[in-house]
């Protein structure tokens, strides 16, 4: 079993979306371990975001993300980290593949509804700097 963390972005939460998202999860097998709703302040949207520091679109990215209520989950599965970032699809829901949350689901590139951990080191830390 491994771990990732999932992020209901403001554009889906503000859609009513966050039942169809976790509907998503469940089917596809994962376990929600941890859940909660808040809005991310400046200061823990840009450290969550600190890899992409320097990138023209990091403080737009930060406004979206601190411009009302997330959901965050941990959640678990085997190849959690994996079969996450296959269900959620490409950053882009224009290149996103079928039937992905994002391409049924996401508005463009930026407000794409969802976030997932990349890699099994990034999820450990990614859950520890919420939950
Ligand atoms: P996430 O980390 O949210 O799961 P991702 O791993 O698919 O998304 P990243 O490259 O990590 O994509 O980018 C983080 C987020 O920054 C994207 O989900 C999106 O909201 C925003 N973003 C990425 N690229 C762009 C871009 N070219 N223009 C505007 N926003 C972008
Ligand atoms: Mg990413």
């Amino acid at each position: 079993m491994s771990r990732t963390l999932l992020i209901v972005k403001p554009d889906a939460v503000e859609r009513n979306l966050i039942g169809y998202i976790v509907g998503r999860l469940e089917r596809a097998g994962f376990k929600i371990v941890e859940m909660r709703m808040l809005t991310l302040d400046e200061t823990k949207a840009r450290s969550f975001y600190a890899v992409h520091e320097g990138k023209p679109f990091l403080n737009d990215l930060v406004k979206f993300m601190t411009s009302g209520p997330v959901v965050l989950m941990a959640l678990e599965k085997e190849n959690a980290v994996e079969d996450l970032r296959t269900l959620i699809g490409a950053t882009d829901p224009a290149k996103a593949a079928c039937g992905t949350i994002r391409q049924e689901i996401a508005l463009n590139i930026e407000k794409n509804s969802v976030h997932a951990s990349d890699s099994d080191d990034n999820a450990t830390k990614e859950i520890a700097h919420f939950f």
